[in-house]
């Protein structure tokens, strides 16, 4: 079990100012921020990002919201943490997530549900990876 997980406050929750609240509640939930950037993400460092989805109907859409504004990137880390922060977050459809997740309180749609949250170990290392080097975690 990893203690380390990898997040970005997504361009819906920036572009309405929420990035305060949404990162009280992370703290609030006992993670640490071990890492940290805000930026505004490339066509293709987005496309890179979700590679995964690529094949997906939604790609593109996914593609032209994660670059509509800046979005912050940050390394969190907790006991449990990938787990623990997707129970934080809530289901991808903010209309199923539960009562009090940052989707439920945040999010608009599907599409613009206001936060990632790394769904593996794996994952987590891989994203982090993406976005930071070594000499910007602590
Ligand atoms: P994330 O990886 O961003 O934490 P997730 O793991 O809950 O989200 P994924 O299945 O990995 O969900 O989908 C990645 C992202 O793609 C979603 O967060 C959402 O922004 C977008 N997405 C997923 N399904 C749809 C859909 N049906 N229509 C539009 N966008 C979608
Ligand atoms: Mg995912």
């Amino acid at each position: 079990m990893s203690k380390r997980t990898f997040t970005m406050i997504k361009p819906d929750a920036t572009g309405k100012s929420y990035t305060g609240a949404i990162l009280d509640q992370i703290l609030k939930a006992g993670f640490s921020i071990k890492a940290m950037k805000w930026i505004r993400l490339t066509e293709e460092q987005a496309g890179l990002f979700y590679d995964i989805h690529r094949e997906r109907a939604f790609f593109q859409e996914l593609v032209d919201f994660m670059i509509s504004g800046p979005i912050v990137a940050a390394v969190l880390e907790k006991e449990n943490a990938v787990a623990d922060f997707r129970t934080l977050i809530g289901a991808t459809n903010p209309a199923q997530a539960a009562d009090g997740t940052i989707r439920k309180l945040y999010a608009a749609s599907i599409g613009e549900n206001a936060v990632h949250g790394s769904d593996s170990d794996e994952n987590a290392n891989i994203e982090a990876d993406f976005f930071f080097s070594k000499l910007e975690r602590f």
